[in-house]
């Protein structure tokens, strides 16, 4: 049998829906700005993607589209300025390697990425703070879809800082009570790891890196991944996988458009604590 598709573009329409009610009650709309350094056609799609959302929503977003030659001091005074005239700042990346250091410039109730050093402290010490988007988009997503985690063998490989490792803290909260295993590219024997998951979360970057064969009949597969091949995108899990999976994401369709969701919803509530 297929599995049942999760469908993340529906449940971040409804995400959508609830921001667009809140922000239609505040006295002026949530102000978003988004830094763009270069033209990496990648971070413009991206950025046309945050747009549009912003626009369904009622956040005004200004796109600050900066040239490679920008400075660290250049992007750091940017910066200074937008943190106390909006509600939310991201910078688009990749950044060049030498303009990393600007990132920790944007004031942590700023950070609607939730990348800052602070909120991922926050987040391990298990405080209120804002969560970076893509982890946070696959627990909701989880939770929208009837999945609670509580209790459940989650398995995530991939242990990056704006997927895997943000997304193991918050599954293994105090409340959110997932049993969390984090695998990489050291893990020996994955099968054996992804065999066990009830919920198997894929955030690698390489097309069929988990097969039919690592699935646990009736899982729940969800595909972080985003892969351009000469047929479109794809995710990091293999299309026979659907046949044994009991939920799969799509990809595109899955993830992608939670992650989006929450970066509004993150610009929402940040606006509504200034
Ligand atoms: P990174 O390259 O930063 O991290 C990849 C992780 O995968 C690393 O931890 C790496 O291990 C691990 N890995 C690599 N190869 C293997 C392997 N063969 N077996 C097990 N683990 C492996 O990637 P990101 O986390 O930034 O992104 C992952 C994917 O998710 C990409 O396709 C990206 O485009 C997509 N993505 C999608 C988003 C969305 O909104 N839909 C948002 C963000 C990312 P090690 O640490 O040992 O090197």
């Amino acid at each position: 049998m297929s599995a049942r598709l999760i469908d993340g573009k529906k449940i971040a329409e409804e995400i959508e829906n609830e921001l667009k009610a809140k922000v239609s009650k505040m006295d002026t709309p949530p102000k978003l700005s988004v830094i763009q350094v270069g033209d990496d056609p990648a971070s413009t799609s991206y950025i046309k993607a945050k747009s549009s959302a912003a626009k369904r929503v009622g956040i005004e977003l200004t796109h600050h589209h900066l040239s490679t030659d920008t400075t660290e001091s250049g992007l750091s005074s940017l910066i200074g300025r937008l943190n106390s005239s909006v509600d939310g700042i991201i910078v688009q990346l990749p950044l060049p390697k030498r303009l990393e250091s600007a990132l920790n410039e944007i004031e942590p109730e700023n950070d609607v990425d939730g990348f800052h050093p602070a909120n991922l402290g926050r987040l391990v010490q298990g405080k209120s703070g804002m969560k970076p988007c893509t982890p946070a988009g696959i627990v909701e997503l989880l939770y929208r879809s009837g999945n609670d985690p509580k209790g459940k063998n989650v398995v995530i490989v991939g242990r990056s800082t704006i997927v895997g490792k943000p997304l193991s803290l918050i599954l293994s909260q105090k409340g959110v009570d997932a049993t969390v295993t984090l695998c990489h590219s050291r893990t020996s024997n994955l099968q054996s790891f992804c065999k066990e998951a009830d919920v198997l979360i894929v955030a690698v970057g390489s097309p069929d890196t988990v097969t039919a064969a690592m699935v646990k009949p009736g899982a729940i597969v969800v595909d972080v991944g985003v892969n351009p091949t000469d047929s479109g995108l794809v995710g990091d899990v293999s299309s026979d996988v659907k046949e044994i999976a009991g939920q799969l994401t799509p990809v595109p369709g899955g993830v992608g458009p939670m992650t989006v969701a929450m970066l509004m919803s993150n610009t929402v509530d940040s606006a509504s604590k200034n």
